[in-house]
């Protein structure tokens, strides 16, 4: 099995896929009221197949998980199929999906079938009024119907992301709400940084998972546990005697550039080789130009060179993307 480095050592094995700058929500923290202005235009975006060709000639160089995000994947047309055509790739050892789960309860079936077999739905709090003015047009309870059938069908793990806001969803009430889903159901709810990428809010929102930890602390005895199959740099607890876990990611607080081993494809065909750089390499032409096992090997081999070693050394006059236009 080949292996990919980057120029700072570490192996890169893990490849973000954004389907979609599309997107079913208007999540306050991530994009305007009004939606996003300057969605790409149909042409510009990497079609399935072409996505099927990247992921295919990547896995031969040492890519093995693939995590498929937008926008919302679930709104883009026939992505049951796209996801059949990317599981019978055999030598790609894990896929997922994060999803908002609007439309989870109708699609699971079908993606459980199609060969995706963990998921993960993004609900930032379990208060009807809290979800609504967050999402700004959701609705918890259909979520909330999606979460049970993701269940029912078998994926696993099943993982909550839930992003804390100050003074929005920080209260000791929403702590406690998810704090019970652990002993309710075996799922991973996974609290994370606000990250300052959307102009609305500032690093000012941020609640340290520190913070966190402290304020769950009040509702049990929280033990470190080992995380579960496919997470990334989380830190992972567990209330004793609850079924499933809480973890917490810290992009803001607790940098994980030293292990970081992810690349992003975004919609448009680019390459993003740091989420809080704006450097971006161009796939889409190359592609398009070029023998495509060759251009994705170029490609490829340029993304190692440039890959940041940590923030520090990233490009980040200001964030020229939202996270539902890289791919969250
Ligand atoms: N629409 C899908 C969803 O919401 O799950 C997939 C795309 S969304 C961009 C992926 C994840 O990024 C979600 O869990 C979302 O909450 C998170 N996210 C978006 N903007 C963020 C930000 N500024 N800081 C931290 N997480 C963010
Ligand atoms: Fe849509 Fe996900 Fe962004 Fe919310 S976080 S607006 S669901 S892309």
């Amino acid at each position: 099995m080949p292996e990919l480095f980057d120029n700072h050592n570490r192996r890169i094995d893990y490849l973000r896929v954004s389907i979609t700058d599309k997107c079913n929500l208007r999540c306050i923290y991530c994009m305007p009221e009004e939606g996003l202005a300057d969605l790409k235009k149909h042409e510009d975006i990497f079609t399935y197949e072409e996505i099927e060709i990247f992921v295919y000639h990547a896995i031969k160089q040492g890519i093995s998980r693939v995590r498929l995000t937008g926008g919302e994947p679930l709104i883009r047309r026939d992505v049951v199929d796209f996801i059949k055509n990317l599981s019978s790739m055999s030598e790609l050892h894990d896929m997922s999906l994060t999803t908002n789960g609007v439309l989870l309860a109708d699609f699971a079936e079908d993606l459980y079938e199609a060969g995706l077999k963990r998921i993960n739905i993004s609900i930032d709090s379990l208060n009807h009024e809290k979800f609504k003015h967050i999402t700004r047009v959701g609705n918890l309870s259909i979520v909330m119907k999606g979460l049970q059938k993701a269940f029912e069908v078998g994926f696993n793990p099943v993982k909550i992301n839930a992003v804390v806001l100050k003074e929005i969803n920080d209260s000791p009430s929403d702590f406690k709400d998810f704090a019970k889903l652990t002993f309710d159901y075996p799922v991973h709810v996974r609290f994370i940084e606000y990250m300052p990428f959307s102009k609305q809010m500032g690093l000012d929102m941020c609640l340290p998972c520190s913070e966190m930890i402290e304020r769950l602390k009040k509702f049990g005895e929280l033990e470190d546990v080992d995380s579960p199959r496919g997470s990334g740099p989380a830190r992972y607890m567990k209330f004793r005697g609850a079924l499933g876990t809480i973890g917490f990611i810290s992009p803001m607080s607790n940098h994980f550039c030293p292990e970081c081993n992810r690349l992003r494809l975004t919609v448009d065909g680019k390459l993003k080789t740091c989420l809080f750089s704006n450097d971006e390499i161009d796939v889409i032409g190359p592609m398009r130009n070029n023998h495509p096992e060759k251009a994705v090997e170029e490609v490829l081999r340029e993304a190692l060179k440039v890959k940041p070693k940590d923030h520090s050394t990233a490009r980040k006059d200001h964030f020229v993307r939202t996270m539902s236009q890289i791919g969250g």
